[in-house]
């Protein structure tokens, strides 16, 4: 008997959570030969996730939790949650039945037949606003022009993946947390399935426009430093055309006299290095806040509460 952990990140979820584990347990009693058991990892909720997860922890002896101290984001509640893992396989899933269960025999049968990694892709955005839509058109293109790993538009972080993927995943013990780009990172041989956007039953979103933006640049400053290199490209061919400015503006000077016209000329300049610098300074930023988190190398997470024993 193979054994499958289903990890489920969870914040404020308290209407589904009952409502997940009885449509995960209809699927998973059909698929033969594997045990099912789920790490709930409960990430600060203040609504009553954690007494719930307690309950069903008390009432089902396949389900384990871990309830964190405060809110510390669904990057952090996933790598808990696979950091305590030990099945052959591992799930990684969300609790508001977006993840739809019913395709994990699929699922299982890919990895059966030798991939390390299979993992679910949206086909539509229904449910999604437009904007929100476009800029993550827009992400994935910068994304994947600018840093080395090729994410895949549409990817979800719904997956199942091999134990040596797993092991590999939680060596990468980055605070600045971007399970997208982690999950390419790694390598390791990926089969996408493809389904149908399902909008939430209960509960809301916890993404803001805010945290999705904050959670692309994390995504690029992870991963990629050719925003930097294309700062200095920049930077060069601006000192080769100011170069040539000068020596243009020196001879005119020398050969005509003074010349006073050209504020406009001279506005535009500087507005445009003004901006460029800004420009650089923020970027440049962004890289020395990504080291001072790391630097400072807090835990990613803490745990309050956890009925595994030896939880890490
Ligand atoms: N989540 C979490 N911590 C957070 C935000 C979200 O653990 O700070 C969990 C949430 O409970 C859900 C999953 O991450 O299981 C996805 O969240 P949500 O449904 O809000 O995202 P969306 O489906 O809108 O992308
Ligand atoms: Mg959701």
């Amino acid at each position: 008997m193979k054994t499958v952990e289903v990890v489920v990140p969870c914040y404020n979820e308290e209407a589904m959570l009952n409502m997940f584990y009885v449509e995960s347990e209809k699927i998973y009693k059909t698929i033969d030969g594997y045990s099912f058991s789920y790490i709930f990892v409960n990430d600060g909720s203040r609504d009553k996730t954690y007494p719930i997860l307690k309950d069903l922890a008390g009432k089902h002896d396949n389900v384990k939790f871990i309830s964190f101290s405060r809110n510390f984001g669904k990057e952090a509640a996933m790598y808990a949650g696979l950091c305590n893992t030990t099945a052959d396989y591992v799930i990684v899933m969300d609790a508001d039945l977006q993840h739809p269960p019913a395709l994990v025999p699929e699922m299982i049968k890919q990895i059966e037949a030798g991939y390390d990694c299979c993992a679910a892709l949206r086909t539509s955005r229904k449910g999604e606003s437009k904007i929100k839509s476009f800029f993550s058109g827009m992400f994935y293109k910068f994304s994947n022009r600018f840093t080395d790993v090729q994410l895949v538009q549409n990817a979800v972080d719904f997956r199942i993946m091999s134990r040596q993927m797993v092991d590999n995943i939680v060596k990468l013990s980055e605070v600045q947390r971007f399970s997208k780009g982690i999950f390419e990172w790694v390598g390791f041989e990926t089969s996408w399935i493809p389904y149908e956007n399902v909008e939430r039953i209960a509960g809301e979103t916890k993404w803001s426009f805010k945290s999705l933006f904050k959670y692309a640049i994390t995504g690029i400053t992870s991963f990629s430093i050719t925003p930097l290199r294309f700062l200095t490209c920049f930077g060069l061919v601006i000192s080769v055309v100011a170069f040539l400015l000068i020596v243009f503006t020196l001879i005119r000077k020398l050969a005509f006299g003074i010349d006073v016209s050209g504020y406009a000329s001279l506005l535009i300049a500087v507005l445009f290095l003004g901006g460029i610098i800004e420009l650089s300074l923020g970027i440049l930023g962004e890289y020395i806040a990504n080291i001072y988190l790391e630097a400072k190398d807090r835990p990613i997470y803490i745990i309050q509460d956890t009925n595994i024993k030896e939880s890490k």
